[in-house]
């Protein structure tokens, strides 16, 4: 069976381990997908830190690029040496959520073992489908898109998870239309891709609100008209007065309950709350329900930006070779595999952009 190099969580809170994995070949539907990079993600450390539970030993990891070396039987569309983007979003395709067009709420239950193992033969999880904290992965066909073979491998993994998850937030869950205001809680990675799809998507004013200065003015070079300290008193009040009424969407890019029990007062009238940030399980937010009722105001959560990967991927890939769409900017640190707890421990400083492991 050949033989990979994985970064593997031993123990929550524990730093990842380097070892040598068995990764079985591909099934029937299945792909394996060479590595050129991978990027860190605040949803991997979660894990990593047990705040979703799961099992151990686990591999990490879910915004991927990289070429395909090897096809299982019956994969339809995708070729040897195809450079693709490796999605953590696996969908039969055939049930009802898939084809009612929300494949990233798929119906249909994982099947089969993983394929990670350790050479005793113990089980290693493939955390979301992916285990990408590694040289070469096995997914599912459903889980990539083939790319245009000049885009940079770090811009091509940043498409995995970040970027469909802030622009989908905005085009597919909140359907921005021409004119409408925007609030952005958080200038994070999905943040800083909220803005610019709310731009596309020809917002009038997009506020943005975060903790720091530093990520502000970031969030400000990303397309953001204004920017309010969430440390102000009443944030919300500050971004009314920018907007000169309450915003009509607000994103919630951060899983931070104080994010969450904030989030409906930046509202106007009929305005919609789109929950994209996850806290821990079992975190609980307050707000109250007269206002919303009273207001017509609507709160609806978004998982992987309600993507649809072979309709959105291939024209945020256009927006990004057109110049409109931002992705080489957002990678702040590029490093090793054998570097993933420094790049992780520099990711939790709270900077506001990617670090991308390279291979
Ligand atoms: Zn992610
Ligand atoms: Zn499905």
């Amino acid at each position: 069976m050949p033989q990979i190099k994985a970064a593997v969580c031993t123990g929550f809170n524990d730093p990842l381990a380097i070892e040598t994995l068995d990764l079985r070949a591909p099934l029937a539907g299945e792909i394996e997908v060479t590595l050129d990079a991978v990027a860190i993600c605040h949803s991997d450390i979660h894990f990593a830190e047990g705040g979703w539970g799961g099992d151990l030993p686990a591999v990490y990891g879910h915004e991927a690029a990289g070429r395909i070396t090897a096809l299982g039987d019956g994969v339809a569309g995708l070729a040897l040496g195809n450079r693709v983007v490796v999605t953590l979003i696996r969908a039969c395709g055939t049930c009802a959520n898939c084809a009612g067009g929300r494949p990233t709420i798929c119906d249909t239950p994982n099947p089969g073992p993983s394929p990670l193992s350790r050479a005793d033969g113990t089980s290693v999880v493939q955390a979301m489908n992916c285990g990408a904290f590694a040289e070469r992965v096995v997914v599912d066909q459903s889980q990539v898109v083939p790319l245009p073979e000049d885009m940079p491998a770090e811009a091509v993994a940043l498409l995995a998870c970040g970027v469909i998850t802030g622009i989908g937030a905005v085009v597919n869950a909140a359907k921005l239309r021409a004119g409408e205001d925007v609030v952005v809680i958080g200038a994070g990675g999905v943040g800083l891709t909220a803005i610019p799809g709310a731009r596309i998507a020809g917002a009038r004013r997009i506020v943005a609100v975060d903790m720091s200065d530093e990520k502000l003015a970031i969030a400000k070079e990303f397309g953001a008209t204004d920017g309010v300290l969430a440390s102000a008193k009443s944030p919300w009040r500050q971004a009314h007065k920018a907007l000169g009424r309450g915003a009509d969407a607000v994103i919630v890019t951060v899983g931070a309950i104080p994010a969450y029990n904030d989030a409906p007062r930046y509202l106007g009238w009929g305005g919609r709350m789109i929950m994209v940030g996850m806290p821990h399980s079992g975190a609980m937010a307050e707000y109250e329900p007269v206002m919303l009722a009273y207001m017509s105001q609507g709160m609806t959560g978004s998982k992987m930006g309600d993507v649809v990967l072979r309709r959105d991927i291939p024209w945020m890939t256009d927006l990004y070779r057109q110049g409109r769409l931002k992705l080489d900017e957002l990678v702040s640190g590029r490093w090793s595999l054998d570097q993933i707890n420094d790049a992780i421990a520099d990711t939790k400083t709270g900077g506001a952009k990617r670090n991308v492991i390279l291979f």
